[in-house]
């Protein structure tokens, strides 16, 4: 591993594997090295890998209606040969309750309209016929199991959803990232694994290489920090952090698994859904199981953490998501034995990630992606890629930032959106939803 390489990425994840795989394909020397023993191990691994097409921003609709096309044609992003192993792709749709909290989704249909991006509006008897167990009965705000009126209703009934079918799930987000891996390999990338980068060494304002935790040292002009929830930790190594206006840090989370109620078939009937009155979202999960991860919703205590110090075992934040489902799905048994994962999501503080350079020559940000850039990472490897070449071919891109051109849809994103020096954009949701 003495051989320098024209780029570094620090982190084999789904992004780090997707920048790796584009970069090799524009004829660059990269190495992905990851602490972990294969790629896709840190929080790619328990990613509930949804695909869906809203956001709060125009761009992030179009970035993830353009990642929806990878997905879909899969072995093509991949050029993966007959017989390989592929993840798959559900493409079940979402359905979004619309809710006095997320405002029928106004805003969000407002950009979908614009890129011509389709979906249904559904009323509560449409969704009633379709899940014939769900309870429609508005309990938000949501509560905290403790709180005397959880389970109480507020008053009126959901008023009916917006569908998408455009949207679903990955079953393996790991398997999906070594089918990265592999298509990079293909190309001439080179992965790098059980090592731990401990120093970013520089020259003047450039990046010069990293050092790993066996003292090796491996020469590249070009450093990509894509580390996850360690982000934080590896900005700091090379003071990148100095001009950040936007910061990342790590955000406990934890997913339930329960079985679904008895007598359905989750898998083939149910789709992935939204629902900010009971704040929780879902996917069918192996087994005939439901994924449960939550909303965020104010009445929860965030829990930002050590990623090398933090607690991986439940609590009663399992317990509370699964009650809040519940609520939805009255004959939903919540069994004794907790199942399902704790994961960190790596968090802005506007919950839209960072694609940019940053202060130190060559060295790249690709970062803070908040719980929410799963099903963007074929779209972000790309638009990584570019910047990476627009910067090093000498252009400004903090005066000028790089405007991205989608592969699937007649739009450009401009990459102020995810800068590093960017304001608060105040018309986040402020929560996984991005
Ligand atoms: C519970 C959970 C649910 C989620 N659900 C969804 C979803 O439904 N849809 C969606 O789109 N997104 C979702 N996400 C977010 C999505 O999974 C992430 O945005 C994405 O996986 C991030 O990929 P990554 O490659 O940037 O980071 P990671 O997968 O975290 O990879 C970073 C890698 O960097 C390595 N690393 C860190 N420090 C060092 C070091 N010093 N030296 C060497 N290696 C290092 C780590 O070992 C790790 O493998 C979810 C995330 C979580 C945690």
């Amino acid at each position: 591993m003495s051989k320098g390489y024209d780029a570094i990425i620090i982190g084999a994840g789904i992004i780090g594997a997707a920048i790796g795989y584009e970069l090799s394909k524009r004829g660059q020397r990269t190495l992905n090295v990851d602490m972990l023993p294969a790629s896709g191990y840190g929080s790619t691994s328990n990613s509930c890998a949804i695909i869906r097409v809203y956001y709060s921003t125009l761009d992030g609709c179009a970035m993830a209606y353009d990642g929806y096309f990878y997905w879909k044609h899969w072995t093509d992003y991949l050029n993966a040969g007959a017989g390989e192993t592929l993840a798959a792709f559900h493409e079940t749709g979402n359905m979004v309750m619309k809710t006095k909290l997320n405002d029928g989704l106004r805003k969000q249909l407002a950009h979908l309209d614009a890129l011509g991006i389709p979906y249904e509006h559904w009323t509560s008897g449409d969704i009633l016929e379709r899940f014939s167990f769900y309870d429609l009965t508005s309990y938000a705000p949501a509560k905290r199991l403790q709180d005397p009126d959880f389970g109480e209703p507020t008053g009126g009934e959901i008023a009916g959803a917006v569908y998408f079918p455009k949207g679903g799930y990955i079953s393996d987000p790991q398997l999906a990232t070594q089918n990265i891996q592999h298509a990079a390999q293909r190309v001439g990338a080179d992965f790098l694994f059980n090592r731990r980068v401990v120093e970013i060494p520089t020259q003047g304002d450039r990046v010069q290489g990293v050092v790993l935790d066996d003292g090796s040292r491996i020469e590249a002009p070009v450093v990509v920090n894509v580390a996850g929830p360690h982000s934080y930790k590896i900005n700091a190594l090379v003071g990148a952090d100095r001009d950040m206006q936007i910061s990342t840090r790590a955000l406990r989370q934890e997913v339930a698994h329960v079985p679904a109620p008895q007598g359905v078939d989750y898998a083939s009937l149910a789709c992935v859904t939204s629902d900010s009155d009971a704040a929780v979202y879902t996917r069918p999960e192996l087994g005939n199981n439901i994924l449960i991860g939550s909303e965020d919703p104010p009445s929860d205590e965030h829990s930002w953490v050590d990623p090398d110090d933090y607690d991986r075992n439940f609590s009663d934040q399992w317990t509370v998501q699964a009650h809040r489902l519940a609520q939805r799905f009255p004959s939903l048994g919540i069994p004794n034995k907790l199942k399902g994962c704790v994961d960190l999501y790596d968090v802005t503080e506007d919950w839209i990630p960072i694609y940019d350079r940053s202060c130190v020559d060559g060295f790249y940000l690709a970062c803070g992606t908040s719980g929410n850039q799963f099903k963007n990472a074929p779209v972000a490897g790309k638009a990584m890629a570019a910047l990476v070449e627009f910067c090093e071919a000498g252009n400004n891109h903090d005066a000028r930032p790089m405007r991205y051109r989608l592969e699937h849809l007649d739009h450009e994103i401009d990459l102020a959106t995810f800068s590093r020096l960017r304001e608060v954009n105040q018309n986040s949701t402020f929560s996984v939803l991005g």
